[in-house]
Order: C-alpha cells, then sequence, then structure tokens
C-alpha cells in the first residue's frame, strides 16, 4: 500500500506523454545554457504547476534509454537535484529501526512512542521510516529509487542505521534488519521499479541468511560500502566488536555528549568518561570509524566550560568524524521541567554560532565535521536557537573573523576537478590512545583533499580485541577518494574517484606499516569492497581482509 505521501509524489512526478514532449524542450534549452529553474518556469504544465526536477531526470533516463537523446552527463549533473548529497563519493541511505527503549535515561532525550529513543516522527528520516512501518527492506528500496530518480548513482551505498541504541536490540532482530537491507540492496537492480518483493510481513528470524545476502552483495548492482550504527560507550566490549563484524559494521557513531564526568552525571548518561574512552580504544583497535557525538549547552555545561570539554575531544580519543549536537529543549524531555523550574538555561542562536565559530578552527586535519546540529524540526524546540542552517551561519562567522575551519570535510575537493599529477602527498601522524594513527592523504595545492586513508598502527599497550587475526597487525582504518559517486564503469575526467588514488593510498600505507616493523596490515572492508581489496593483494580472513607484509 502506497502512503498518500507516496501517492502524491508519484502523481507529481508521472511522466504522460505530453509531459515528456515539455520535458524535452526544457531539457533542450538547458542543453543550450539556459538555467534549470529559469528552462522549468519557461514551460509551464497545462493544468497549472511546473515539472519537478525529478520528473525531468526520470524523463532525460527515458529518453537516453529510448535512443531520442545521448548521454549528457554535464546536464545530468546540472538538474540532478542536491548533488552535495552524493559529492563526497559514496551514496547514502538512511534506517530506522523499530520504536524501543534504551537503557539509557538521559535527560535531554526526548521520549515518543512511535519512535525509537531519540528520535521525532516529524525529522525527515523518521517520518520515512514511519510511512515504512520501519520495515528494512522497504525503507532501503523507497530510498534506492527516490535517489535514483532524482539522478543519483545507487551503486556505491553506506548504510546509515540509525534508532536509539543498536546494540540494546536483540540481537535476532538487528540479524534480520541488516540482512533486510542488505536484500533490498541486492534485489533493487533485478527490480528497478515496481512492488517491493517480500517487504509485507517479513520478520525476525524468517531469516534469508545474512551470510548469503553479504555474500550476493560483494557483486550485486547496489553495494554496501560503509555500513554505520549508533551505540552508547558501555555497551562496546570485545564480544559486541565481533558481533559487529559478524553484520558488517565499519563505522561505529558514539554518544560521548561531554568529557566531563560532573556534567556526564547531571544529565543522567549513565556512563562516565573513562568508559567513553575504552570504548573509543576497543573501537580502534578493532579497526572501526570512529563518530563521536558531542552536546554543548547540556545542563550544568556553560560557554566557557564548553571551550574546554571540546579540547579534551583530542587529547587521546581523536575520533576520525564528529557530530556536533547542540542540546535543544524539547517538550517531551526530562530536561523540560528542569528548565521550566528555571534550572537550565539554552543557549542563544548567538551565544552558539560564536561558540562554534571559535571551535571550528580547532578541529585538526584529520577529523570530518558531519553536522553541527540534529536535523529536529525548529517548531519542536521550546527555547534556545531554532535555526537548522547553523552551519552556513557559523561558516559566515568564520568568514567575517578572517578563520579557517580545517575539518576533512571543509577540505574535500568535492567536485571540482583534480590533475592527478599535481596533488601532493601528506602522512599526518598524531597519537590517539594506545595507537599510532597516520592520516594519510593526497591534496591539491589549494588544500583540497582528494582522497585520503587512515592508517593505526596500536602500541603494546592497545586493548584486547580477543581477536586472533589482529594480532600483531596494522589497520587500515579507512580508505576513500572524493568525487561525484560515479556509476561503476563511468569515467569522468578529472574525478578522484578514479584516478587510482585508492591504489596509491593503500601502497604508501603498506609501505609505512612494513617500515614500522609490521607484518601483516589488515583492513576492514565494508561487504561491498571486499572485491577492491582482494583484487589488490589481499585475502580473506574471518573478519578482516589481510595482507603479509614482505621487507
Ligand atoms: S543513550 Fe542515546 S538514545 Fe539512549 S537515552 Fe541517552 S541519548 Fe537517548
Amino acid at each position: 500500500m502506497l502512503s498518500e505521501r507516496q501517492r502524491r509524489w508519484r502523481e507529481t512526478n508521472r511522466l504522460t506523454s505530453s509531459r515528456l514532449v515539455l520535458a524535452r524542450k526544457v531539457l533542450q534549452e538547458i542543453h543550450e545554457g539556459r538555467e534549470v529553474m529559469s528552462a522549468l518556469r519557461q514551460h509551464p504544465l497545462e493544468g497549472g504547476g511546473y515539472l519537478t526536477k525529478a520528473a525531468l531526470v526520470a524523463a532525460y533516463q527515458q529518453m537516453v534509454a529510448a535512443g531520442v537523446v545521448n548521454v549528457d552527463a554535464p546536464l545530468l549533473e546540472r538538474i540532478r537535484m542536491k548533488p552535495v548529497r552524493t559529492l563526497s563519493g559514496v551514496t547514502t541511505v538512511t534506517v530506522l529501526t523499530k520504536p524501543y527503549p534504551c537503557p539509557g535515561k538521559c535527560i535531554f532525550c526526548p521520549t515518543d512512542v512511535r519512535m525509537p529513543k531519540s528520535y521525532l516522527p516529524d525529522e525527515p528520516g523518521a517520518m520515512r521510516a514511519l510511512e515504512h512501518d520501519f520495515d528494512p527492506y522497504a525503507q532501503v528500496h523507497a530510498r534506492l529509487h527516490a535517489l535514483r530518480s532524482l539522478g543519483h548513482p545507487v551503486d556505491k551505498i553506506e548504510l546509515l542505521i540509525l534508532g536509539g541504541t543498536w546494540s540494546a536490540y536483540r540481537r535476532d532482530y538487528q540479524e534480520w534488519f541488516v540482512a533486510r537491507c542488505f536484500d533490498a540492496m541486492n534485489e533493487f537492480e533485478i527490480e528497478p521499479a515496481g512492488p517491493m518483493p517480500g517487504a509485507a510481513g517479513s520478520t525476525p528470524g524468517d531469516g534469508t541468511g545474512l551470510a548469503e545476502q553479504h555474500s550476493r552483495n560483494e557483486s550485486a548492482g547496489s553495494r554496501n560500502v560503509g555500513l554505520v550504527i549508533e551505540t552508547r560507550p558501555d555497551e562496546i566490549t570485545p564480544d559486541e566488536l565481533r558481533w559487529l563484524r559478524q553484520l558488517g559494521v565499519t563505522k561505529v557513531q558514539l554518544g560521548a555528549q561531554s568529557l566531563d564526568d560532573r556534567i556526564l552525571d547531571l544529565n543522567q548518561r549513565g556512563h562516565d568518561v573513562a568508559c567513553t574512552r575504552r570504548a573509543v580504544s576497543l573501537l580502534r583497535a578493532a579497526g572501526f570509524k570512529i563518530v563521536l557525538h558531542w552536546m554543548p549547552n547540556l545542563l550544568g555545561a556553560s560557554i566557557e566550560s564548553d571551550h574546554v570539554d571540546f579540547g579534551r575531544l583530542w587529547a587521546g580519543m581523536c575520533p576520525d568524524e564528529i557530530k556536533i549536537y547542540p542540546n535543544q529543549l524539547l517538550a517531551n524531555a526530562e530536561l523540560y521541567e528542569v528548565w521550566k523550574r528555571g534550572e537550565f538555561t539554552p543557549y542563544t542562536t548567538h551565544e552558539l554560532i560564536g561558540l562554534l565559530a571559535d571551535l571550528k578552527p580547532t578541529i585538526p586535519r584529520y577529523c570530518r565535521v558531519n553536522r553541527i546540529i540534529r536535523d529536529i524540526p525548529s517548531t519542536n524546540v521550546v527555547e534556545g536557537n531554532r535555526r537548522t542552517s547553523l552551519r552556513l551561519d557559523v561558516h559566515a562567522e568564520l568568514q567575517r573573523r578572517g578563520a579557517r575551519c580545517q575539518c576533512v570535510r571543509c577540505r574535500e575537493v568535492r567536485d571540482i576537478p583534480v590533475e592527478s599529477e599535481q596533488l601532493f602527498f601528506d602522512d599526518l601522524i598524531y597519537s590517539a590512545d594506545h595507537a599510532e594513527e597516520h592520516f594519510l592523504s593526497f591534496n591539491t595545492p589549494q588544500d583540497g583533499i582528494a582522497g585520503f586513508a587512515r592508517l593505526s598502527l596500536p602500541t603494546r599497550q592497545s586493548s584486547s580485541t580477543q581477536m586472533e587475526e589482529l594480532k600483531g597487525a596494522a589497520m587500515i582504518r579507512e580508505v576513500h577518494v572524493y568525487g561525484q559517486s560515479l556509476a561503476v564503469g563511468a569515467e569522468r575526467a578529472g574525478a578522484a574517484q578514479h584516478s587510482g588514488l585508492g591504489t596509491r593510498l593503500l601502497a604508501q600505507a603498506e609501505t609505512i606499516a612494513a617500515g614500522l616493523g609490521f607484518s601483516r596490515l589488515a583492513v576492514i572492508s565494508a561487504v561491498g569492497t571486499r572485491q577492491y581489496y582482494l583484487e589488490r593483494g589481499y585475502e580473506r580472513g574471518d573478519l578482516y581482509l589481510l595482507k603479509s607484509l614482505r621487507r
């Protein structure tokens, strides 16, 4: 059954023959240089309104398939909606797990019985999940379909699983959920636009095996190049690491929130800083990419204490990515009662912009800032900042100050063509807890980052993952090359993704690790990138791909 929203979407984007004629005229004008919106407005629909960009992309694809027009990649790029969504090289598909409680009792965290803990039903991703009754297959299928309709490539997928604390769900549910997501990616090519086979009525334990879905995905049209879950620091144990690898997880989002025990306690996080530190060390030793959530303006914090707290992130934990989630006062969180008693004051937008503009230039060059505000519609915010475009505000403030953020995101080359021979190699070495980290990167003369790898060299004190295959091995935790996510085999001049940077980064990592006495290199590979490493001399281990380093 289609939801009302889906029905409306389909109707708006339906391609009748008259719309096709119109689309052809619009495309011709765009091809001749006219701006997309202006060309669309020049050709209104008969009953009023205009063709949508999605309909235009669909018309273009239909005409290419019918041989009416030739493939025109630059034209597609111009009409593609929100090209930035795939500029970091992969297409992200976000799905939510079913409503479920969380062992945490954090006072700032909203509760809504229709949602997994901490999510609100009017957040964009949550709305989509609700429409599909949290069915993993249906969510992935619908998202792939929508992204492709908007002209985005869907051959390299990072799957982002959100919803409270992943590790608190029963393991049979987790396994089923991931297997169904993979099933949807595996079937997508076979089932381009039709119904969703097997979506309805499937339940945990009815088991299309995870191992089988993984193995199918290694050669599927939509390959999984990253699998991300979010959990609490106190859930990370050697046993959990092994389980996450069995599921195919490559990146873990961990709620750190603060690095001050007093503030963690006041906000009833239920764990201390030492626990977060232990969890980060374990994740690093097992090769996971580490995303920490950090929250300014928690109960008990001040602008001054937040400055200090943020600085603690880089002394040992050194996350690869961060999400800054300023605390937001919501009516369905316990903090609301504290605020009513006059014991909590949210920062103003002005204060928040000032704080974040102070912090951003201090972020090390190896870290990527994924978000600086949560995607909560402002109508939910009782008091304090309501602007969701905070990133733009902060960047405007940085510009006004003549300051610059050098995080990975701010330096990504995105869609700018790169000249391979002009790139220079950099090895940024830093010390994290129990590991020497090498952030290897290829950079443009303008300090743009075209690709990078994270090489982790465990020290003797490294946390024990209890995984035999990792003993004594150096670890590649990430290889990422930028450029618009291109369909496999679709070359484009200057696109970093296809200029062999990945192979060059691997070679550098191997040389460095061998030079420092490591005889083996392990790589944490997503299911869909296993072939990539196998083709470069790596061999299948139990949960990792491995290579001997001969000196
Ligand atoms: S651990 Fe996360 S999801 Fe659970 S209550 Fe705390 S903030 Fe909410």
